[in-house]
């Protein structure tokens, strides 16, 4: 039976830095919930926390609505996946798997029986004589997670389980994942740092930056609605445009003097506050006439152009030598050679003011435009 988390008001301080700050977060039973943020964000506290491989030092933690705060793991209906497997080399699949069962003193029928289903789960039960070291990296880690289903927590926890995989199968090994959650209706919390895989598996996503939430939200609402700058930038590609609010409407004025209209304001900046414009680079059309028509346009000049799949993305140079990136469906697109000028325009309506920060080093291009 699946069971809901609840962190209430929580803290973890350690030397006088807090690592978690006040976070308060309600994970409903049977939903996939992913902590998203960098390294250092305080993602894997969190879990820990949940876990109870670490204690709060302020705040309340819930399991299935039972005060669970201060109680050691093994009192815990949770049970956690770790990136780097942690498999025993000396025995087989099936005793890795077993092993739990086994210290809980799990009799051997309905342990057998259990691990047998537990295999069959992640599909591994023609691997169960193996030994880890006869595996793939992607078996492995699919050996981890029937160690840990097998125990038939309520909660599943996972810090970073797809890190060690590379692209292909971690893509792979995310489908699987969804579907293995959604089927077994257990409830799962995902630590990552890869704004795609939250994106990819979660019902709802806990942006975390410095210890804190930033924002918490399904995938389509963080996409297409961030709450701030640094989400927007985090979640996809932005390209960003620095100004000032034109006093309380919906435009900005850029440092570079040129006017753009926005259909979102983000935050409520105050009237002529400092802001940043952001619109994501697909919804970039490319010009090599102005477009009178078109409220927000750049000149720009092409330095190159990247050749995504099924998408082509134009590195554009603004006077300045800002970055700002278009990208545009293959099929039947336009070429810009390098060097030449072209007009990057788009609609209000992809275009949000949010509240200016600083958003140096994160991957997002700033800059006059
Ligand atoms: P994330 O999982 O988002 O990468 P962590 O939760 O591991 O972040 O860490 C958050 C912050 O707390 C980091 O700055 C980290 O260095 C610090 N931290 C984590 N665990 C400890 C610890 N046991 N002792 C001291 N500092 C720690």
């Amino acid at each position: 039976m699946a069971a809901d988390v609840e962190v209430e008001r929580v803290s973890k301080i350690y030397g006088g830095f807090k690592a978690v700050d006040d976070v308060t977060l309600r994970i409903a039973k049977g939903s996939f919930v992913s902590l998203l943020g960098s390294s250092g964000a305080g993602k894997s506290t969190i879990l820990r926390m949940i876990s109870g491989f670490e204690f709060p030092d302020y705040g309340t933690v819930r399991i299935g609505g039972k005060d669970v705060t201060m109680l050691p793991p093994y009192s815990r209906d949770v049970n956690t996946v770790f990136q780097n497997y942690a498999l025993f080399p000396h025995m087989s699949v099936a005793e890795n798997v077993a092993y739990g069962l086994r210290q809980d003193g799990v009799p051997g029928d309905e342990r057998r029986k259990r691990v047998r289903e537990a295999l069959e789960m992640v599909e591994m039960l023609a691997f169960a004589e193996r030994r880890p070291n006869q595996l793939s990296g992607g078996q492995q880690q699919r050996v981890a997670l029937a160690r840990s289903l097998v125990k038939r927590p309520s909660v599943l926890l996972l810090d970073e389980p797809l890190g060690a995989l590379d692209r292909k199968l971690r893509q792979q090994m995310q489908v699987e994942l969804k579907l293995l959650q959604r089927q077994l209706g257990l409830t799962f919390v995902f630590v990552t740092h890869d704004q795609e895989e939250a994106l990819a598996m979660s019902d709802q996503i806990a942006v975390m930056r410095h210890g804190k939430i930033e924002q918490l939200g399904g995938p389509t609402e963080l996409y297409d609605a961030p709450a701030t700058a640094f989400v927007a930038g985090f979640i996809g590609t932005q390209n960003f445009i620095p100004g000032q609010r034109r006093e309380a409407t919906q435009a900005m004025t850029s440092d570079a003097g040129t006017t753009f209209m926005a259909a979102r304001i983000a935050g409520e900046p105050a009237r002529n506050a400092r802001v940043l414009g952001a619109v994501r680079p697909e919804n970039i059309l490319l010009s090599d006439r102005e477009p009178v028509a078109s409220p927000n346009r750049l000149k720009a000049r092409v330095d190159a152009s990247v050749m995504l799949g099924d998408t082509l993305e134009f590195v554009l140079s603004l006077p300045g030598g800002t970055h700002f990136m278009a990208r545009v469906p293959r099929r039947g697109a336009r070429q810009f050679a390098p060097d030449t000028e072209v007009w990057a325009h788009w609609e209000p309506e992809f275009f949000t003011l949010y509240p200016y920060e600083d958003l140096q080093g994160n991957r997002t291009g700033a800059g006059p435009a």
